[in-house]
């Protein structure tokens, strides 16, 4: 057992055999007292054995560290004096006492890494894999009798069952008559010595906390001679630990182990059984050790995590887990796989069978895929509007379609879970859909019998659901038929026996069915795995391997060809921007997205992953908003041309603008876009005041255009920009959390700037033009202007006959929430608003607002004219955008949303102190992450945005230090999204490189 030595004695005793002046530390150990000692060059590890230990046990020890000499990933020994590598000395009991000595591996261990990836852990199984290629050579290993940590002495557990939970008996009885059962079997997998314990605290992990990689491995004290297969189910077990889909994260451990070391398929067959066996066994020491040893506390650390683990483990289906460690390790993820694909060729059924009374049966694919062209939105939330698009296609053609058909449809929340990689959906269909008509007939495809009839009753589940069992050269297999009618008034009952062509049911109606339009859901299983109501029809993407092994294509047993969309990879699309795009066009995310698809407040990828958007305002009513997409339809379908023709559209949308401001600004222009808006404005004011000079503040933006550049400190000042243009007057960014002023003065302050600017241009009768400023800064860094600020310009600038204009690009239509316009937020009437982004919903339009006053002074004889400004398409668009906010009460949801999530934001800020200020009005919000002196903290922020897209959350980081990370989706953001926001912030916040980096 454990002694406590005096630091002092240990390095005394150092020094005496090794010569080597170190400062000594205690370190955890189980049993020996082990030291990290720290010297003038070097770092080293060294350990103190127990009264009675075997020497030759010790000797092990040194010789695995020997033959591991050239293995990078492990310590090196280090001799004593004289050349020994164990040395001994006595204890005050004048008991003999072992030691050792190794060089220490620098690092974190695995158990405080955050987050563990993918990558951690495939280079785990890696590392542990040819540390065995090297064991493996060990002829003669050091046994320990009986001992407890070496699964294959598993069977000790029997007697301590009443040490676990209740609740885990159950599970652990069943485990421990399985092994009985198959020891036999299990007894002739091939051993080796084996490090027997690669658990998360010896692991060690390099310091770099973005891209961390394993240092080494540690302690191989309890290095044993046991069943290869056992390593593996060690290092799963430690590495799933916390993961929110250990099914998943054993499979990332699998596939780096088995890339080293091949495994066979016959010790895969135990890897579920040994990973809980392991879990078991942990939990059974450590309630023992508990009650033996009370005051060593690393004996019992992570129990909390380890029973969670049993858990979840436990609930995983073996078969299942089976085939996705199958595939872990390239056999085919169900073993009849191919067998059944040989057999089923030669021994299929047909359309004529399943489809018997049915006239048509010629198959036509369509595409309801994420990326198909065929299937709008509208089509997916409005089953007539499907139907009535089938029905135009269908001709004399059996619609069809589906395997593995990536999709947009499946909606409820049975479809989602929360995984280490944020919320993810299943989408991969499994089956094939026939578009028949309700109470079509279906027949059996085999002889079989029923083995499940029932309603399935969740949203958008199978409605009448039969699953047949069929027996073909000792193959079982499973056909399903999904969204039939009500099978409680079905003559047919479980266990029946069923002929092929036998008459099984028929197709239900949208009230019986599951909520779909009629159809047929079809589909072949290997095995039901416990399933004994149900059996999954659609699988997540990344999962489709598997689930595509356990459910062949029913294309094969029907005799049909189907084709099949293929999934456009991204690298093609990079390479092809590469080749016609020009070069300063840059892509979000350190791993670009193909996005194929939006609707509502997501974007859905080309792999039907879909991503909350919490950043694009410009979809503000809503990604392809239905009613948006239906105006421009019919508005496209009638006529756009220019505003030198009369037109109704023009002026409806022009009334309904004007009418949301103040009565003084009363005439509008129609144009493109913002900095077409602001190019316009700017005109405007210059010949209205005879002057070209302008004030800007420093973190502006104002659009991409020559002069809009020229307005635009936040890019004339940037890398490339060409610096301020001498018509051009900056003030500071008006920011009270770190700008130039802060606190109660501030407005004041900012104010005393475009004082100085206006009073000295007046001296040198260098006239000013304008001011143009957003309510708040967007690019900025979502700065809300200092309150009284605006007011103060306004009241300055009508005495001297400036124009103030307002760019509420980015703020107007309700965003801000409390008021419709950011300028009403400061009580100040501008002369121009400009406004462009969100007003056609992605719809190119913008629009410049001002007075008559304005409007009679710029009608010089010159004519305005742009070309597309006003067209019926974009007004029509624009106004259906304006009913929407309204109709749905948009600026209230941003008000209600948006101080709901401020509020969530801040209770962030109180737990991390990265975040240093959470700002902005209604949707419409920045989190700045600085350090304790406010210093901008700009790779925090990428970080953070590309973990959060990982995640499944768009995100973006902006502001003149890019270390704001801004918040502004579109208007339907909704509380549910709120939480699932913050939920996940919270999350990457506790990240270490967030924490510490
Ligand atoms: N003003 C502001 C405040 C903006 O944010 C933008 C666009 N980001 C523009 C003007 C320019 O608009 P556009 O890109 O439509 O020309």
């Amino acid at each position: 057992m454990k002694n406590k030595f005096e630091l002092g004695f240990i390095e005394k005793l150092v020094f005496s055999n090794y010569k080597i002046r170190s400062k000594a530390i205690q370190v955890n150990g189980e049993i020996d007292d082990n030291f990290k000692l720290v010297s003038k060059d070097n770092i080293f590890f060294f350990k103190i054995y127990p009264k009675n230990t075997d020497k030759e046990f010790v000797k092990f020890q040194i010789d695995i560290l020997h033959l591991l000499k050239k293995n990078k990933k492990t310590s090196s020994n280090t001799p004593t004096l004289n050349g020994n590598v164990v040395g001994s000395f006595q204890d005050k009991d004048n008991n003999l006492r072992f030691f050792r000595m190794n060089s220490w591996i620098e690092g974190r261990l695995w158990s405080k890494v955050n987050p563990i990836s993918k990558s951690l852990r495939f280079e785990l199984g890696g590392i542990s894999a040819k540390i065995l290629n090297e064991l493996k050579k060990v002829k003669k290993g050091y046994v320990i009798e009986n001992f407890d940590w070496d699964l294959q002495n598993f069977l000790w557990t029997e007697k301590y069952i009443n040490e676990l939970e209740i609740s885990k008996r159950n599970v652990v009885e069943k485990l421990i008559s399985n092994f009985k059962q198959e020891e036999e079997k299990y007894k002739q997998l091939r051993k080796s010595i084996i490090h027997n314990d690669i658990n998360d605290n010896n692991i060690i992990i390099s310091e770099d906390l973005k891209v961390p990689s394993i240092n080494g491995i540690i302690d191989f004290g309890d290095c044993t001679y046991s069943q290869l297969i056992n390593e593996v189910a060690i290092l799963c077990t430690y590495a799933i630990i916390r993961s929110k889909n250990p099914l998943i994260s054993a499979c990332e451990v699998l596939e780096g182990f088995n890339n080293n070391l091949k495994i066979k398929e016959g010790e895969i067959y135990f890897l579920y059984d040994l990973i809980l066996m392991r879990i078991t066994v942990s939990l059974i020491k450590s309630s023992l050790n508990k009650k033996n040893n009370r005051d060593n506390k690393y004996l019992v650390i992570s129990q909390d995590d380890m029973k969670l683990l049993f858990k979840n483990w436990s609930m995983i289906n073996k078969e299942l887990a089976l085939c996705f460690f199958r595939k872990s390790c390239g056999y085919s993820p169900h073993k009849n796989e191919k067998k059944f694909s040989t057999i089923i060729k030669e021994n299929n059924s047909s359309l004529d069978i399943l489809f018997k009374t049915l006239n048509k049966k010629d198959p036509k694919a369509i595409d309801m895929s994420v990326s198909s062209e065929w299937l709008d939105n509208e089509m997916i939330i409005d089953n007539n509007r499907f139907e009535q698009k089938l029905k135009s296609n269908s001709e004399d053609k059996l619609l069809c379609g589906g395997y593995l058909e990536i999709r947009p449809v499946y909606d409820s929340l049975d479809y989602e879970k929360i995984t280490d990689y944020g919320i993810e959906n299943r989408t991969t269909h499994l089956g094939i859909d026939f578009w028949v008509n309700e109470k079509t007939p279906v027949y059996s495809i085999m002889d079989g019998f029923v083995k499940i009839i029932t309603n399935d009753k969740t949203k958008k589940g199978y409605g009448g659901l039969i699953i047949i069992e069929h027996l073909i050269n000792n193959i079982k297999y499973y056909s399903l038929y999904g969204h039939l009618s009500d099978q409680k008034k079905s003559k047919i009952k479980k266990g029946q026996k069923i002929k092929k062509g036998q008459k099984i049911g028929e197709i239900g109606n949208k009230k019986e069915n599951g909520g779909w339009t009629p159809h047929l859901h079809f589909q072949i299983m290997l095995t039901l795995l416990n399933f004994k109501n149900d059996f999954p029809g659609v699988c997540f993407f990344k999962e489709k391997d598997v689930w595509s092994s356990i459910c062949p294509n029913p294309e094969i047993i029907l005799n049909i060809k189907l084709p099949r969309i293929k999934v456009q990879e991204n690298h093609k699309l990079i390479t092809l921007r590469k080749k016609f795009l020009g070069a300063n066009l840059r892509l979000s995310y350190q791993t670009p997205l193909h996005i194929v698809r939006g609707f509502n407040q997501f974007l859905f990828d080309n792999y039907g992953r879909k991503y909350l958007d919490t950043v694009n305002n410009i979809a503000h009513v809503g990604h392809q908003n239905i009613n948006v997409v239906k105006s421009a339809k019919k508005q496209l379908g009638i006529l756009n041309t220019n505003t030198r023709y009369l037109h109704k559209e023009i002026l409806d949308l022009s009334e309904k603008i004007l009418r949301k401001f103040p009565k003084k600004l009363s005439k509008i222009y129609f144009v493109n876009s913002g900095s077409e808006a602001n190019e316009l404005a700017i005109r405007m004011s210059e010949i209205y005041t005879n002057s070209n000079n302008h004030i800007v503040s420093k973190g502006g933006y104002h659009g991409n255009t020559n002069y809009a550049i020229n307005l635009s400190n936040y890019k004339y000042m940037s890398k490339g920009g060409r610096g301020k243009s001498k018509n051009i007057y900056e003030i500071p960014m008006p920011d009270i959390f770190r700008g130039k002023h802060r606190g109660k003065n501030a407005s004041k302050k900012y104010f005393s700037y475009v004082q100085n600017i206006v009073e000295k241009s007046k001296m040198k009768k260098n006239k000013i033009s304008s001011m143009i400023i957003e309510p708040i800064l967007s690019c900025g860094g979502q700065i809300e202007l200092p309150k009284t600020f605006l007011k103060k310009c306004k009241n300055l600038f009508a005495k001297n006959n400036i124009l103030l204009i307002c760019d509420e690009v980015q703020t107007g239509f309700g965003r801000v929430g409390e008021k419709f316009w950011g300028f009403e937020l400061y009580d100040v009437i501008p002369d121009i608003v400009t406004l462009g982004k969100p007003m056609g919903n992605g719809h190119p339009v913008g629009a410049v607002i001002f007075s008559d006053e304005i409007s009679e002074k710029f009608n010089n004889g010159m004519e305005f004219f742009s070309s597309f400004g006003g067209n019926p398409v974009s007004c029509k668009i624009a106004s259906e955008v304006i009913n929407e906010i309204e109709s749905k009460d948009l600026q209230k949801n941003a008000m209600t949303i948006g101080n709901y999530l401020k509020k969530g934001l801040n209770s962030l800020a109180t737990k991390h102190p990265i975040i240093g200020d959470v700002r902005g009005k209604g949707l419409f919000i920045g989190f700045e992450l600085v350090d304790e002196k406010l210093n901008p903290l700009e790779d925090k922020a990428i970080y953070l945005k590309n973990r959060m897209k990982d995640l499944g959350f768009l995100m973006s980081n902006d502001g003149i230090d890019h270390n704001v990370i801004k918040i502004k989706p579109p208007m339907i953001f909704n509380k549910k999204n709120a939480d699932n926001l913050l939920f996940f912030l919270d999350l990457v916040l506790k990240e270490d490189y967030i924490k510490y980096g």
